[in-house]
């Protein structure tokens, strides 16, 4: 299987790659630019494009001047990798584009997960998928909430099949991207400012502008992230049920999820219940996920200690706690997993996924 990189232990690679970063300025952009830094990854040369908003917007890149570029379909001459966060409209004009001119695109929108002639890519979990990369030039990075998920499950499911997931998940507002992040940024402030204070029956419903989303989100939590769907289910929950599927390669697994956001800066937070084949032991699941590549056990309930996003922001590893067997059914078990959702849900892996391009197929 192939060896996870470690972070800053990135091998040597003799060739060096011109390297496209569509969405700099954006939340995942600038963290991929960030983890490419960190990780020492091989560029030769390094393009920044945005909207035209940020067109001359000076960046950096390793302590060097880089100025924005606006996106366009010329963009890509002469580049080797073109890591995508510009929203999935963006993905869908324009990553073709970069495909044709010799690139290959990693793709952090939705919009290519599910075409079939594009491989969505966790490399702890399906590495081999990278292959399929040549039909279309694109490489899809999953959902945060999955990608965080099936870190997780792919050790258990090697070793007894899943047959169904149930869960819940609790997704910091990073996950909508900086101008969410502000919101709650300014959302407190003003609060603590006395904007709204002692508005709603204990005081804490502010009288603030929302644009990221339909309601407050400081001091609040909202069951609605993404679109909702024509059974009840939003887009984001769908994502979860359809992209687990299609990188566990089982299209039998029974899925059902709920997403909420919450007033969490930074990583994603999820209850996981799992239904196997047969009896998996809490010790089991324990040995099993320690051994995993890519995840941490933080299981020590006599001493209060499991997985919260103030531990996992900021670092790649997926944090796996309050490891239990289900009392309601047999063969069950919970779990409760915790990730940084713009690293490893999303710069991180995107990263990753070029190291193994890179590796495998660009060298
Ligand atoms: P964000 O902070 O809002 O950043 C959006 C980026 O896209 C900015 O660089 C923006 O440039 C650029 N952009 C917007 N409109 C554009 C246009 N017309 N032409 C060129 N560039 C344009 O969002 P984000 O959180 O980084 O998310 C970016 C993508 O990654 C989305 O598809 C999102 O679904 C996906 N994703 C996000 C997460 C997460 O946890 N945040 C996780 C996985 C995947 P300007 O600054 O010039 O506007």
């Amino acid at each position: 299987m192939w060896r996870i990189m470690s972070k800053r232990g990135n091998r040597k690679m003799a060739r060096k790659f011109n390297v496209a970063v569509a969405g700099a300025t954006g939340a995942v952009g600038q963290m991929m630019i960030k983890v490419l830094e960190e990780r020492d990854f091989p560029v030769a040369s390094i393009r920044y494009l945005a909207s035209e908003r940020s067109e001359g917007r000076e960046l950096s890149f390793r302590g060097e001047k880089v100025v924005v570029e606006k996106l366009g379909h010329d963009s890509f001459k002469g580049i080797d990798i073109a890591l995508f966060s510009a929203g999935g409209g963006r993905s869908l004009e324009f990553a073709p584009s970069a495909a044709k001119a010799g690139a290959v695109v990693i793709d952090n929108s939705s919009a290519w997960r599910m075409d079939p002639d594009v491989p969505l890519v966790v490399p702890e979990v399906n590495p081999h998928a990278v292959a399929g990369y040549t039909t279309k030039g694109i490489i899809a990075n999953p959902n945060c909430s999955t990608i965080q998920m099936v870190v997780a499950l792919k050790p258990l499911y090697d070793y007894a099949k899943i047959e169904r997931i149930v869960v819940s998940t609790y997704q910091a507002v990073s996950g909508t991207g900086q101008k969410a992040i502000d919101e709650l940024e300014a959302e407190v402030k003003q609060w603590a400012a006395g904007a709204g204070q002692g508005k709603g029956p204990k005081g804490f419903a502010g009288e603030f502008d929302y644009t990221a989303y339909p309601y407050q989100i400081a001091f609040n939590c909202l069951p609605h992230i993404d679109v909702f769907s024509d059974n009840g289910y939003t887009k984001e929950e769908m994502k979860m049920v359809n992209e687990t599927r299609k990188i566990l390669e089982d299209e039998s697994i029974m899925v059902s999820a709920t997403a909420v956001r919450v007033p969490v800066f930074y990583s994603h937070s999820e209850s996981v219940n799992l239904r196997f084949s047969k009896p998996v032991s809490a010790q089991k699941a324990r040995e099993l996920l320690s051994n995993a590549p890519g995840v941490k056990v933080v299981d020590d309930i006599s001493n209060n200690v499991y997985p919260m996003p103030l531990d996992a922001e900021g670092q790649d590893l997926t944090l796996v706690g309050r490891i239990r067997e289900d009392i309601s059914q047999d063969n069950g078990l919970d779990l409760w997993v915790v990730a940084d959702n713009i690293r490893k849900g999303a710069a991180t892996n995107a990263v990753q996924i070029a190291e193994l391009m890179a590796e495998r197929y660009l060298s």
